[in-house]
């Protein structure tokens, strides 16, 4: 029986956003978070605004959230803020990989079209900035956070080729954000890594991928609800460092 929280459950548990939450990873992701006590709201362009459904020891909630919509990003955050009074967890999952399948060539990239190029760094980099830029003040607020932002092997300085150089560079650069933005909340329990999930089997990863999304999701959650003290500023995969 689906049981719809009652108002004193809330601002117990730790709060949560999980941007593409439709399928994949995100979902994998969301669901798991639920299981261990967090009241989730789970993300995406599909996804219709509903109400809270316990989910193991917590909670999802739908909404509707296009990440490039600065408004709509906004708007999130100062609901769920004026709601719950925090936001602990943020992962930034939502990407788009728009180049499609085809030859490792670099010259591929000439070729797309513009809306390809400037939707994959809108989608992957601007959008995980903007709800880093929304979230942060409220985190540094309460002296408490964790941000994932779901990257890929794919823009490490080690692996760039010319194979997919949109989704490379976005990467690349949210992987250089992270870094960076770890810095400026240093002397705080506010803990922000990028994470690669390994390849998947999802709309993005294809069926031949090795990894399912559930296996995948694992190393995203340890990021997200790792303990005071914990790894900061770095690129993850399975937990450990994955070089830059
Ligand atoms: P999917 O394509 O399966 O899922 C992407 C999710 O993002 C969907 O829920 C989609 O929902 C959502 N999304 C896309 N655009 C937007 C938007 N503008 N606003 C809100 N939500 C959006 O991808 P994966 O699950 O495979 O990927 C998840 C993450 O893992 C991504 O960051 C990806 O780059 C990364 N990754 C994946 C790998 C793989 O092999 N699968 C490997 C390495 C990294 P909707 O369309 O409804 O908005």
């Amino acid at each position: 029986m689906v049981r719809v929280m009652p108002p004193t459950e809330r601002a117990k548990r730790p709060i949560a956003i999980v941007t593409g939450a439709s399928r994949g990873i995100g979902k994998s992701v969301a669901l798991r978070l639920a299981e261990q006590g967090a009241h989730v709201f789970a993300c995406a362009r599909s996804s219709s605004t509903g109400e809270a459904r316990s989910h193991g020891d917590g909670w999802i909630e739908h909404r509707h959230l296009d990440v490039t919509d600065h408004g709509q990003c906004r708007a999130l955050c100062s609901d769920i803020t004026g709601e719950h009074g925090s936001i602990d967890i943020l992962v930034n999952n939502a990407a788009v990989y728009l180049e499609g399948p085809g030859p490792s060539s670099g010259r591929k990239f000439l070729t797309l079209p513009w809306d390809a190029i400037s939707g994959t760094v809108l989608t992957n980099l601007l959008a995980q900035m903007d709800l880093v830029h929304a979230t942060l003040p409220i985190m540094i607020s309460r002296g408490y956070g964790r941000i994932v932002n779901v990257s890929s092997g794919m823009g490490r300085f080690v692996e760039l080729n010319g194979y997919a150089v949109a989704y490379r560079t976005s990467k690349a650069a949210i992987n250089a954000f992270t870094r960076s933005v770890a810095d400026t909340v240093g002397d705080l329990d506010i803990l922000i890594n990028a994470v690669c999930p390994g390849w998947t089997a999802t709309a993005m990863g294809g069926p031949d991928a090795p990894r399912q999304p559930d296996r995948a999701a694992e190393g995203i959650v340890w990021a997200a609800t790792l303990p005071a003290g914990g790894i900061t500023g770095a690129l993850l995969r399975d937990g450990e460092h994955f070089g830059w």
